[in-house]
């Protein structure tokens, strides 16, 4: 299932290239909720099945994925439509016991408490036991917060022969890290919040799928659930979306370098990030990822330590998202995710590596 990855030259092209004489170069915003539809209804009419924003920000979408895509008011609203199109009482689904925690109570308090019977794995190890029985089999690669990484294109090939689906979160590697659907599973959700929007002025999510059944399945939930987005934000994220590979290329190759030198700094007990060569998760993600991504996992001595990193950090916002231009950091034990008290979960963002460097450095230093 090699595919050659679309070009991002185009997508910035894709405008462009289908206007006529006059219109606008940047994307209108049409902020309707009616449509002029006499007679027979066809075509836009209504502004909870269509609009022509999310339209254009869902082609562009679609070129990076290589995928019809739909897009919803955030990653949660994508999480949620790919699993209520794809389950239903009786089904049985398997998620990581470690990934992103919002899917996990999703899972526990509005799927089981309608008949899926949900099951929950660590995403190192996540194929022991077999997926005999899933009917969807949804992945978290790297998984957030702890970066581990699982053999995608085997675990799909698997699920498919045994009659499944699978699902696969790409939030934090994008379409420009790691290309599931041409790893050969069923549907990628993402939230777009992260580096596609990357300006921390937008929440958005998509869901990703060539199988045109699951397409439908998952329009038709977000026109009944009516979990759709605003224009504006679906301007907002077309907007972001134009710079995406410049400030990603940016954020991955200041994460590798940054997380070299955490690794050899006498503060951090370790240091997680799939581009280290000795990371558990360095040849897997050689294999299957393009680039290893913005996020790094460092742990400090303790809660108060980690806490005193963040703050006293002039080129870190504490924060609880991910993935803008502004470095950020968050000690994840304070929601509850199974990890040390002193872990922190490090974006990396757009500045300059070694300014950023020096203030990380600094408040090390000062630890
Ligand atoms: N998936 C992952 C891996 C995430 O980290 C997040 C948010 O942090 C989400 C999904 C949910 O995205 P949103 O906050 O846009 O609903």
């Amino acid at each position: 299932m090699t595919r050659t990855p679309p070009r991002f030259s185009d997508l910035l092209h894709l405008r462009g290239n289908a206007l006529e004489r006059g219109d606008p170069i940047a994307l209108p915003l049409v902020q309707s909720s009616m449509f002029h539809q006499p007679g027979t209804p066809e075509g836009p009419g209504y502004g909870r099945s269509h609009n022509p924003t999310w339209e254009a920000l869902e082609h562009a979408l679609a070129h990076l994925e290589a995928a019809p895509c739909r897009i919803f008011p955030s990653g949660m609203g994508a999480i949620s439509a790919a699993l209520f199109a794809t389950l239903k009482a009786g089904s049985r689904l398997l998620i990581p016991s470690d990934g992103y925690y919002v899917t996990r109570v999703l899972s526990a308090e509005f799927l089981a408490v309608l008949g899926v019977e949900v099951s929950e794995r660590p995403t190192a190890g996540f194929s022991e036991g077999g997926f005999a029985g899933f009917d969807v089999v949804f992945l978290e690669s790297p998984s957030n917060p702890g970066l581990d990484v699982i053999d995608m294109a085997s675990i799909a090939a698997e699920v498919r022969r045994l009659g499944g689906i699978t699902i696969c979160d790409n939030t934090t590697l994008t379409p420009l890290g790691q290309r599931p659907l041409d790893l050969g599973v069923d549907m990628v959700v993402a939230s777009d919040t992260k580096s596609p929007g990357g300006h921390s002025d937008v929440l958005m999510g998509h869901v990703a799928t060539r199988n045109a059944t699951l397409l439908e399945r998952v329009e038709t939930w977000r026109m009944v659930s009516g979990a759709i987005p605003g224009p504006q934000e679906a301007w907002l994220t077309h907007r972001g979306l134009e710079t995406l590979e410049v400030r990603f290329d940016r954020m991955c190759s200041s994460a590798q370098v940054i997380a070299e030198r955490l690794a050899d700094h006498p503060a951090a007990e370790t240091v997680r990030y799939p581009g280290l060569p000795g990371d558990p998760s360095h040849n897997l993600a050689r294999q299957q990822m393009t680039r290893m991504g913005f996020l790094i996992s460092l742990t400090l001595k303790d809660e108060a330590t980690a806490e005193r990193f963040i703050n006293a950090c002039p080129l870190l916002r504490p924060t609880t998202s991910f993935g803008g231009v502004h470095s950020s950091a968050e000690r994840r034990a304070r929601w509850g995710d199974d990890v040390a008290p002193g872990f922190v979960r490090l974006s990396v963002g757009g500045e300059p590596v070694e300014e950023l460097w020096e203030a990380l450095k600094a408040s090390l230093d000062a630890l």
